[in-house]
């Protein structure tokens, strides 16, 4: 019998609870013929799911306005006015008068939906599609009656270890967060999106566990072990002892992570080196400043936008960044703009790509919407007057880019200055390097940018042309391979040469390894998430600059990741047991 199946640890921490299977996707549908005589109960049957659908909007409309805000709440709206819609069911009922099932019938007219909104030329409709997924998900389960299709069933404090296929945003949205204890995906690498919103959330998870819904049953008890990467699938008695033995480990460690993560990170030869968090929700900020992070090296605004029917105005986003920056009391906060589209489409109305990676994204969707872009802007600026906020680019190819975000953010002074709100005038502006063409020609962005923050992430997907969210290509992923490491020293080079910060902020800097190599390149600035900086900082405490530098030197001259790797990590080890004794 199966025992453990292997994927790729995305957030650590040890859960043992039963495995809660949710499939939220669209059911096959067999094509059904119904007789004369049973088409009156067929009809029945729909209103009956059309009704029972509505009861759950409503039920989780309530709990995203308790757990989460009135906005997030407001997604609901969205869906319940849709099921309210008169053509919805007449359209059916037409169908089933010709003698289908209820199910074929709704799984027909919910297909011809999707495909008029998406093509509409309305922003508007298009924006609905994203719903009508989910209501085609939730209207067909009930009719199908099928078992783990409803986020709603998760059970309440069941310490569930949530097993799906993909964390999607409107289904991350439909979670009751109490219920859950941890999450295992099928999708996903280290730096997909699950894993980033898992480790904000504190959830321990693993990811890319290929084929978890066909092996499990649901039910099952189970060991996840998030830094592993493993589902231990029906535990012996010791198994779970052993897991047991090992979370009471970790929290009797707790207390001296907790002062390794405040302590001075400076290495054993004297360099200061500083470490911010990464924070992807609001919520995050005042936990993320108790870290023993010196601020925020990156906000991913895009987490503001996800599974909402539409952008947050300026009000909303102004008391998000606020909150960010006056909880970091004063220490540097760098605020993204929002980096919508690619793995991370957040709101519906925006046409489908071929190639979303290479697609309308991020400060190419914000240049091209000036009018959205300023209401980020706007916010900004006023929430800079707060705190030490900073404004940072992502995806940038060019100093273009750069140059039409500044005519934009003096528009925004502007239009602030003649509605007389207070704003900053001076807030720094700076790039994301996180694409080859960024990296490459960093001299041409040097006089137009503050500064500069190495996105290892994407760097490494373009750099490698290795889609970063395939768990198939998750080996291929790698942020050692001797492209990446030149790509990171040249740029580290270039910005100090003409004074600016270099920093990087992709999960890059969460690896212990990884740090030894990047401060050795010359880094002296990373971002990782609030939970990796004690590790961080045991590997900045326990190395000496000139022992980086000289395995930095040796890993640029490596022909393969594998053999950097595998240098580095002899590397690091004789370093900190050499500091050990
Ligand atoms: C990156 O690409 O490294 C990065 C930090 O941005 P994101 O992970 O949000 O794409
Ligand atoms: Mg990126």
């Amino acid at each position: 019998m199966l025992s453990v199946l292997r994927g790729i640890p995305a957030s650590p921490g040890i859960v043992v609870g039963p495995v809660h299977l949710l499939r939220w996707e669209v059911p096959e549908v067999k094509h059904r013929l119904v007789d004369d005589g049973e088409i009156e109960a067929e009809i029945a049957r729909l209103h009956a799911a059309l009704d029972k659908a509505r009861e759950r909007l409503r039920l989780l409309r309530a709990r995203a306005e308790a757990q989460v805000g009135p906005e997030e709440a407001a997604i609901f709206d969205v869906q319940l006015s849709i099921l309210d819609d008169r053509e919805l069911a007449n359209s059916t009922v037409a169908l089933i008068r010709q003698n289908l099932g209820a199910e074929k019938a709704f799984d027909i007219v919910l297909l011809e939906w999707r495909q008029h909104f998406a093509r509409h030329t309305a922003a508007m409709l298009r924006e609905k599609v994203g719903d009508l997924v989910d209501i085609h998900i939730r209207v067909l389960s009930l009719l199908l009656d099928l078992p783990d299709h409803d986020p709603v069933d998760v059970p309440p404090g069941a310490n569930a270890i949530l097993v799906t296929h993909d964390l999607t945003p409107s289904l991350t949205i439909q979670l009751d967060r109490n219920c859950i204890a941890a999450i295992a995906t099928e999708a996903g690498t280290a730096t997909a999106h699950v894993a980033i919103l898992a480790r904000s959330l504190g959830l321990p998870a693993v990811v890319g566990l290929r084929r978890a819904l066909t092996a499990l049953q649901g039910g099952e008890v189970a060991i996840l072990d998030g830094a592993e990467g493993t589902l231990v699938v029906a535990p012996s008695e010791s198994e779970v002892e052993a897991a047991r033995g090992r979370m009471a480990e970790e929290a009797g460690q707790a207390d001296e992570r907790r002062a390794l993560a405040l302590s001075e990170a400076i290495t054993r030869d004297g360099t200061r080196v500083t470490v911010r968090a990464n924070v992807d929700i609001p919520e995050e900020a005042e936990p993320g400043a108790q870290s023993g992070a010196e601020g925020v090296g990156l906000m991913r605004t895009e987490f503001l936008v996800v599974g909402r029917p539409s952008m947050p105005d300026e009000e909303e986003q102004y008391r998000a960044y606020k909150r960010v920056v006056q909880a970091f009391r004063g220490a540097p906060v760098v605020i993204r703009t929002f980096d919508i589209g690619g793995d991370k489409l957040p709101i519906g109305g925006f046409p489908s790509e071929a190639n979303p990676f290479l697609g309308w994204r991020a400060i190419r969707m914000c240049l091209d919407q000036p009018e959205l872009f300023k209401v980020q802007l706007r916010a900004l600026l006023r929430a800079a007057m707060h705190g030490e906020l900073r404004i940072m680019l992502p995806l940038v190819v060019t100093v273009d880019e750069v140059r039409e975000t500044r005519q934009l953010l003096e528009e925004a002074m502007a239009e602030l200055s003649e509605r007389r709100a207070p704003f900053r005038d001076d807030v720094s502006l700076g790039v994301m390097i996180e694409t080859p063409a960024a990296a490459v020609a960093c001299d041409t962005l040097v006089r137009d940018v503050d500064f500069f923050s190495i996105g290892s992430n994407d760097l490494v997907q373009y750099t490698l042309a290795v889609d970063r969210g395939n768990a198939n290509l998750a080996p291929r992923f790698t942020p050692f391979h001797p492209a990446v490491l030149r790509l990171i020293a040249q740029v580290q080079a270039t910005g100090a040469a003409h004074g600016l910060d270099v920093g990087v902020c992709g999960e890059m800097g969460s690896q212990p390894l990884a740090v030894f190599v990047l401060l050795g390149l010359g880094i002296r600035q990373l971002s990782v998430s609030p939970r990796s900086v004690a590790d961080v900082k045991r590997v900045i405490r326990g190395v000496r600059i000139a022992a980086a530098e000289d395995a930095a030197r040796a890993a640029l001259a490596a022909s393969t990741a594998r053999e950097a790797e595998t240098l580095l990590r002899r590397r690091l080890r004789a370093e900190l047991e050499s500091s050990a004794l």
